[in-house]
């Protein structure tokens, strides 16, 4: 095997431990920021892969539910599938198809939409953004709560009866 041959994916010619690492993120070694630009590495590797577009069709449709495929985290490969599907492609309904049917039409899909990698991967970070929103509202809220200064009432202030 040489690293100039078409015929394997570009993941599979790496040493053990650093694809493990860049496509797979179960390296409980790594810290978090070597984890995401070891990810990020990885998925820069993967627009070079002849076999994105197939990889990637393949994760969406049966399910995969951990490391990179086609470049694309789990939750963007969901941001990448809504999108199919509101264009027409069925690729996670079982009862639209076969699996290797459905991979075949989202593979047929990608390749007439490589705008849709872009779009994907804002519509995730648009989430992302939301959750992190959400998450950190009700923290905010107390916090401002705690914060908000006690305001004293003078006995003028103060109900009569
Ligand atoms: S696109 Fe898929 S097969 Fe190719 S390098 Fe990435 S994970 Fe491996």
């Amino acid at each position: 095997m040489s690293i100039y041959d078409d015929e394997t994916p570009l993941c599979e010619r790496f040493p053990e431990p650093w694809a493990d690492r860049m496509w797979g993120f179960d390296d409980e070694d790594v810290d978090a920021a070597e984890r995401r630009d070891l990810l990020r590495a990885g998925a820069r590797i993967c627009e070079q892969c002849p076999f994105r577009l197939e990889c990637l069709a393949k994760a969406i449709v049966l399910h995969s539910r951990t490391g990179l495929s086609g470049g694309m985290s789990k939750s963007m490969r969901g941001a990448m599938a809504r999108i199919a599907e509101r264009d027409g492609v069925a690729c996670r309904d079982k009862t639209a198809g076969s699996d290797s049917e459905r991979i075949r039409r989202l593979i047929a899909w990608l390749e007439l939409h490589p705008e849709a990698f872009d779009t994907a991967r804002e519509e995730e970070s648009e989430r992302r953004k939301e959750r992190r929103h959400a998450a950190a509202t009700p923290k905010h809220r107390v916090g401002l709560a705690r914060r908000r200064p006690k305001i004293a009432t003078s006995p003028a202030q103060q109900p009569l009866f």
